[in-house]
């Protein structure tokens, strides 16, 4: 279906158009998300597109209360710290994402397993759009 390469920049660009996009193992069904062109499950190379609807449940999360600077510029610190986690996708496969929508200084509320869907976080503009996954309780 697409003829993009299997590589971070077309799953960038997919972002960016609001598809989350992973390849798929033809010999095994292992699924990647951001894609990857070799399977790590059986090693071969056959790979297609495959569309990832955006709902998950969460896997695994840290509080993050010492931010790189871009989070900072956001206004997160020690005092307002932000979720990140590991999503297990409906569709197969496993993402790192934002997970927005919990507080973050009260991780013991923050349930492993809780249901997740999708959204796109936009910065900038033009040439300079990045979009970033971000996940938030259904
Ligand atoms: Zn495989």
């Amino acid at each position: 279906m697409e003829e993009r390469a299997f590589s971070d920049i077309a799953y960038q660009q997919f972002l960016n158009e609001e598809k989350i996009m992973g390849s798929s193992c033809k010999e095994c069904g292992a699924r990647f998300v951001p894609p990857r062109s070799i399977c790590v499950n059986c090693y071969r190379s056959d790979m297609e597109w495959v569309e990832i609807k955006g709902k998950g449940r969460l896997a695994a999360f840290t509080s993050i209360t010492v931010a790189p600077p871009f989070m900072m510029a956001q206004g997160y610190d020690r005092n307002n710290p932000y979720c990140s986690g590991v999503v297990e996708l409906e569709d197969g496969g496993r993402v790192d994402a934002r997970i927005e929508g919990v507080d973050a200084s009260k991780p013991e509320d923050i349930k492993i397993g809780m249901p997740l869907k999708a959204k796109f976080l936009h910065r900038g503009e033009g040439e300079n759009l990045e979009t970033y996954l971000a996940f938030e309780p259904l």
